[in-house]
């Protein structure tokens, strides 16, 4: 009873509820009581929290907690007192709707049953009350089949075929054309197939009704659906818990041409504009909008349609973006000229939206600058770097649809969403496409790159979903007619197959035929600006990973403030260089590699000067040479492969030597001479001799050089030690391109960089040469070289004696890479394909440590090599170049150990630089 209610209550009304507490209200709940309260013309209701779920789920009983419907029935009494109805009353019905609602937003995935408290006696008292027989059998209908549906388990089909057949005995083609008469057969068949499928009659008490959707409601938080989408998107119980249920007065958009209902946000999710944005339809149920089956209208229509409405709408708009002071997503239902606002939640946008609503908000004053980079998660930032369809690709579209999530996308055509998971799984590229998308088809958007649907609008469901993931969608592209079981789509004359190539572009709505290429996305001027925030709000720099000019151009772009790792091997395997670098491998003598370095070290010089110019006057870090050596030359099995080639090339060439020695006998002299020696020319045997041996000689080196691991072996430091000249070589390259810029006035500032370091002797030994080639290097160019050495942490024992590193060095770069590795023990190709996804699966690991930095264990030793680090010299710079440095939650964890700078891919130096605001801001 109410006696509960005093600190264990479970039923709030609109007016009472604490709009902020979604954790117990849930959002829809929250938001629906914030609104009552600010004066929002919300239709009376209450909620039941999702304490009362849980207690039911608990219970494993089906049976609501104690005290709780008598709660319920004093609120729907203060309903009644309010709306003048009367819940079960024959002559004035009051009529409510039943829906889920958690504190995180999940479209889709839970239940809502309308229409409730219909029943052949208050169906009489609604058709008084309306005047509209026809409208009431038809809400009559629909709440048979959602009531059936959700709280009596009984599948859509039964309905469907009964719905079918009614229209086709009449020969009716749309719904609108059913008349009270059908309507009322088809509610009556419904009861029927209720019956027959159930063994029961329908509830027709609303009381009783009630109960069981409530029931039903806090059941679908535990629906497969539900369950499915709270695992993909990592919603755990800290974040929602249970689902609430509203109960809400029912206002119908049904009721003529002066209702209507629709879906609207206060600035557009896509691109930010500042302008409502939405969908309506007039004279139509909300369902009608959201699940696609009449296309509808775009909000800016009803300035002219509905005018006085509109300019509501407006006033509506403003209103809830003042009080939230964020992008609001909602639905409004007007009755018979009354704007009713039925939910509202922070409207889900794409990164461009997002950053350009932040940008204007804080410009008009609603939100602060903090808000500003607070309210976007640095990891949707990536989408603005999607890939577009390029500019000058003249390709005709094949079809065209809404612009419903923007990104362009290429993929395999697949028909349902278990195809596209299977083929998406088997590592293709897939495009779901799909005449309408439902919630059961959520694990066929993970699989794919891209969805496409031929009905429904900017806010069916597709669009929603593929908006919130952040992939590419065109919906409602009415010109395609899908066929699932013939696994084909036909668009005029033109068969989509399953398994061919289409490409979406979901910022224009195109759809086209095969893959058209694509460009790399723009930084668009609001991104500037809110980076530039971010960067003064944070405290760690942002430098990129980039090993070529053309990289360094990007990171630039992209806003680096120097690079972080050059990882000068990528140098090393450029088309020109390569039989350069291999020559100085299999070299027999110091003087022969010598001779090749001697070919490299220009080459090398012109690669950093290039990297230098790109990059002044932000520092270059250039990590030595790290591979073992042998990953330059080819394979065993290649090599000799190509021998038994030239073997056999050997014994043909002889044979032609036979040949043409016994032309004499075949020809007549003269022109037996001229053949053999065509013959002769085609292939010499001495080049064939030739090959065999430089080919022979490699393998030789090859085997010399085999390593069992070679990741663990011949690499880094130690083959710098072992071939000096190799480092010597690169030492010098870095100096003199540095000299030579700085002589011609440019700021240029190398950071030498060694990498797999494990003691100092290792830095001591590579520290000498580089100050005997400084020397020389100023020496030549009669001036100082301004440059730092520092070394890469990336091996346990480095961090172990970080302390006597750190008296060699100006800097410590964390390779994570490397580091994860070696603290596992885990060479990351074999875990990644052999062990960890199913670690991560059953938990035993949370996060594949090779993206996530695992903070506790690598982590911890970061903490430990900076502390010693520090302790031996305090201004030494710490920072991090493997990939983690690219990743929010480990810039995370790197802003709190007090690294300088993280260092990441070009692309993701935008995610890193909003991260570091983050990490500062939360701090
Ligand atoms: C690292 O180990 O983290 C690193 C940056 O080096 P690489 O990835 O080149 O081994
Ligand atoms: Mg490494």
């Amino acid at each position: 009873m109410l006696d509960k209610a005093v600190g264990n209550k479970q039923v709030f009304s609109f007016t009472e509820g604490d709009g902020k507490n979604k954790q117990l209200l849930g959002g829809k709940g929250a938001n629906l009581c914030e609104m009552t309260q600010i004066g929002l013309n919300v239709p009376p209701g209450f909620v039941i929290s999702t304490e009362a779920c849980l207690e039911y789920l608990a219970s494993g009983k089906d049976e609501l907690p104690e005290g709780l419907m008598a709660a319920v029935k004093e609120q729907m009494q203060a309903v009644e007192a309010t709306t003048g109805k009367g819940f079960g009353d024959p002559n004035n019905p009051l009529l409510v709707s039943v829906r889920s609602g958690s504190a995180m937003s999940m479209p889709g995935m839970m239940d809502t049953i309308l229409n409730l408290g219909l029943n052949p006696d208050t169906i009489q008292g609604e058709i008084r009350q309306t005047d509209d027989e026809r409208f009431v059998y038809d809400a009559y209908r629909r709440f048979i089949q959602l009531f059936g549906k959700v709280a009596l388990g009984v599948p859509d089909d039964l309905f469907d075929e009964k719905f079918a057949a009614v229209k086709d005995r009449a020969a009716i083609k749309e719904d609108v054309g059913l008349s009270a008469a059908h309507l009322k057969e088809i509610s009556e068949q419904f009861l029927e197939v209720i019956r027959s499928h159930t063994g029961r009659r329908f509830p027709m008490d609303p009381y009783k009704q009630l109960e069981l959707a409530i029931k039903a409601v806090f059941r679908s938080w535990m629906g497969k659906r539900a369950v499915d989408y709270r695992r993909e998107f990592h919603i755990t119980p800290e974040m929602a818990n249970g689902t609430a249920v509203n109960i809400c007065t029912m206002v119908f958009g049904n009721r003529g041409d002066d209702s209507a209902t629709g879906v609207a946000f206060t600035r557009n999710p896509g691109t930010g504009e500042n302008r409502l944005f939405g969908e309506y339809l007039v004279n139509a149920q909300g369902e009608d909008v959201v699940a696609g089956i009449r296309t509808p209208k775009a909000i800016s229509r009803m300035e002219e349609e509905m005018p006085e409405m509109y300019r509501q709408l407006e006033q509506l708009r403003s209103r809830l973006e003042t009080h939230y002071r964020e992008v609001q997503d909602f639905e409004f239902t007007i009755e018979r000229g009354t704007l009713y606002c039925l939910q509202t939640r922070n409207g889900k946008m794409n990164a461009a939206g997002l950053v350009r609503t932040s940008v204007e908000m804080e410009r008009e004053g609603l939100i602060n600058r903090d808000e500003a980079l607070l309210r976007i998660n640095p990891k949707h930032l990536e989408q603005m770097l999607y890939p577009r369809l390029d500019p000058g690709a003249r390709a005709t579209p094949l079809a065209q649809g809404l612009p419903a999530s923007p990104g362009a996308a290429c993929g395999r055509a697949v028909f349902d969403a278990d195809r596209a998971e299977t083929l998406g799984k088997g590592g293709q590229r897939v495009i779901l496409v799909r005449e309408e998308t439902k919630p059961e088809d959520i694990h066929g958007f993970f699989a794919s790159e891209g969805i496409l649907t031929s009905r429904g609008g900017k806010t069916s469901h597709a669009a929603v979903v593929a908006r919130g993931m952040g992939k590419p969608c065109v919906a409602g592209a009415e010109g395609i007619h899908v066929d699932v079981l013939l696994r084909e789509a036909f668009v005029g004359d033109s068969t989509i197959r399953e398994g061919d190539l289409i490409t979406i572009d979901g910022t224009t709505g195109n759809v086209y035929l095969g893959e058209i290429a694509m460009v790399e996305a723009d930084f668009s001027p609001e991104l500037e600006v809110l980076l530039g925030w971010a960067d003064t709000a944070a405290r760690l720099k942002v430098m990129a990973n980039a090993d070529t000019a053309r990289d360094a151009a990007r990171a630039i772009k992209y806003g680096a403030v120097g690079i972080g790792l050059c990882r000068t091997e990528r140098m090393f395997n450029d088309v020109e260089r390569l039989p350069v670098v291999i020559e100085m491998i299999v070299a027999e003598s110091p003087e022969q590699r010598q001779a090749a370095l001697d070919k490299l070290l220009p080459m090398q010089r012109a690669d950093f000067r290039a990297l230098f110019e790109a990059m002044s006057p932000r520092p270059v870090t250039i990590r030595l040479l790290d591979p073992p050596i042998h990953e330059f030359l080819p394979s065993e099995t290649q090599l000799q492969h190509d021998l038994q080639m030239l073997y056999s090339l050997r014994s043909s060439v002889r044979g032609m030597e036979v040949l043409a020695g016994t032309m004499t006998l075949l020809h007549e002299p003269g022109q037996a001479i001229a053949e053999a020696e065509t013959m002769r020319r085609l292939v010499e045997v001495h080049l064939v001799d030739e090959a065999i041996a430089k080919k022979e000689a490699m393998l030789k080196k090859v085997r010399a050089l085999y390593e069992t691991n070679p990741m663990l072996g011949h690499r880094g430091v130690r083959l710098g030690i072992t071939f000096p000249e190799i480092y010597r070589m690169q030492i010098r390259a870095i100096l003199e391109a540095a000299a030579d810029c700085a002589t011609r006035g440019m700021d240029v500032f190398p950071h030498i960089m060694v990498p797999q370091v494990c003691t100092a002797q290792e830095l001591k030994h590579v520290k000498r040469y580089v100050d005997s080639i400084r020397q020389e290097v100023e020496k030549a160019y009669g001036q100082p070289v301004n440059f730092k050495f520092g070394t890469m942490i990336e091996v346990v024992r480095a961090c172990m004696r970080a302390g006597s590193l750190a008296k060699e060095v100006d800097f410590f770069s964390f390779g994570t890479n490397d580091l994860t590795q070696a603290t596992f023990s885990f060479s990351r190709e074999d875990a990644e394909n052999k062990f960890l996804p199913m670690y991560n699966r059953t938990g035993i690991l949370q996060d594949n440590p090779f993206e996530v930095l695992d903070e506790k264990g690598v982590g911890k030793l970061m903490e430990l090599a900076i502390t010693w680090g520090r302790e031996q010299r305090p201004d030494l710079s710490v920072a991090i170049c493997g990939e983690h440095g690219g990743h929010p939650e480990s810039i995370g964890f790197c802003h709190r150990v007090g690294l300088n700078y993280v260092s990441c891919s070009a692309p993701r130096v935008p995610v890193a630089r909003l991260a570091a605001a983050h990490a500062a801001l939360k701090d």
